[in-house]
């Protein structure tokens, strides 16, 4: 039965998963009373801005939803703490909320290094406006981690004139999930910055970051992107199902409690295509888990088997990855035959595409999303050609 005008929705989180989940209810027809929970003191907004536009050029990165004119009670600057499932009921710092559906979009945090130093880390308006202030020229910033926030924090300081050290355990940006042949690719953009790849880092000290070999890196600006992690601590007692990564949920972003959703970055999602859990920790999976939520609250639809993607904008090109790749796919590296751009594609044991990466060239990109979708077998023939059709 579609839920009716006493039927009460409590979101907690909110960032782009929570936000977007109480526009596409009411969307969607819903007429009862939805409570955000936001431990922030804004409105949700979109995090993508934080590590390109807001450093550069102060962009805003509000979503444009107007809560009032949605008719969703706000509650800025409180922090869910507890769950009783029993009672259905959310602890939070400003009192207990009764519901009849729960949804979770309460994100990930950036993991920190030791030490005593100060670390940035980019997850928010207030992360981004600090960091922005200390990207002057001749600015001395050491980066840990040579991931998508640590290129496009990197391709910031440089366009400000930032002198820019990057120091990477791993073999090159993204090696262990793309493999040496990619990386090395990735790792020509970073024309500019100090990479220093296969590097460890033990602490970040008060005068910069002190190497595993005990070298220290003078910094006025020390930025670590190394990963975010799903704080499900204050979940814990509540039972719910829960892998590495997060709330377990299916494709409807439902968890093995029926009466309670997981969104976004928290909820790692079983998808019948891969027959495996999908968590990307990227804004499409928020943004679709938002619409599947709300839908399957609604009872209108059923929730899709989204192909995962992502995208991140650095060094002045669009990198889009789509699908998912397995640790056995074959990898062919894909050259544009009369531009600098490129790409790659992983390939199953039956030659069906499993995902692809395109730099600079979204057409790629579009085309491989139908291949993943259907199943597509292709020829390997060719394909190290950008241009070739899936
Ligand atoms: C700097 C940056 C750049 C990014 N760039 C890209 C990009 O280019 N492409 C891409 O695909 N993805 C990108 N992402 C990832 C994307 O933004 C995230 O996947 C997306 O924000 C996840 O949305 P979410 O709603 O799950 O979580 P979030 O947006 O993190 O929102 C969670 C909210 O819940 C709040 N919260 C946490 N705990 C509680 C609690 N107990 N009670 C109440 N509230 C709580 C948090 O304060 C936060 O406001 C980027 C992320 C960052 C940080």
């Amino acid at each position: 039965m579609t839920p009716g005008a006493d039927h009460r929705v409590v979101v907690v989180g909110g960032g782009i998963g929570g936000g977007r989940t109480c526009a596409a209810l009411r969307s969607d027809g819903f007429t009862g009373p939805i409570t955000l929970v936001s431990a922030e003191e804004h409105d949700p907004y979109d995090r993508p801005p934080l590590s390109k536009g807001c450093l550069t050029d102060s962009a805003d990165p509000g979503l444009g939803l107007d809560f009032d004119d949605l008719d969703v009670r706000v509650l800025r600057g409180v922090r869910a703490t507890g769950l009783d499932r029993d009672t259905k009921t959310v602890a939070t710092t400003d009192g207990d909320l009764a519901y009849d559906t729960l949804v979770l979009a309460t994100g990930s945090s950036p993991v920190r290094l030791p030490g005593a130093g100060e670390q940035l880390t980019l997850r928010t308006r207030e992360d981004a406006e600090k960091l922005q202030a200390v990207l002057r020229p001749g600015a001395r910033v050491v980066i840990v981690g040579a991931g998508w926030i640590g290129a496009e924090v990197a391709t910031a300081a440089l366009g400000l004139g930032c002198s820019v050290t990057c120091v990477e355990a791993g073999d090159g940006p993204h090696a262990g999930p793309f493999g040496a042949a990619v990386a090395e690719r990735l790792a020509a953009m970073w024309e500019g910055v100090d990479l220093r790849t296969r590097t460890g880092v033990e602490e970040v000290g008060e005068s910069g970051v002190r190497l595993t070999d005990g070298t220290v890196l003078p910094a006025d600006a020390v930025v670590v992107g190394v990963g975010a992690r799903a704080d499900l601590g204050w979940l814990a007692a509540a039972g719910l199902d829960v892998d590495r990564h997060g709330v377990c949920v299916d494709s409807d972003r439902r968890t093995s409690d029926p009466a309670i959703y997981a969104v976004g970055d928290i909820a790692s999602r079983w998808s019948d295509r891969l027959s495996q859990r999908v968590h990307t920790g990227h804004w499409d999976e928020a943004t679709n888990g938002a619409a599947a939520a709300a839908a399957s609250i609604m009872q209108s639809r059923k929730g899709t088997d989204d192909v995962p993607y992502f995208w991140s904008d650095q060094f002045g090109c669009k990198i889009q990855y789509v699908g998912q790749h397995g640790r056995n796919d074959r990898l062919v590296v894909r050259d544009h035959p009369t531009t600098d751009r490129w790409g790659a594609v992983w390939i199953d044991s039956s030659n069906r595409v499993t995902a692809h990466l395109s730099v600079g060239f979204p057409r790629a990109m579009v085309a491989a999303r139908t291949a993943i979708a259907d199943r597509r077998e292709v020829d390997s023939e060719g394909l190290s050609d950008l241009t070739a059709p899936l």
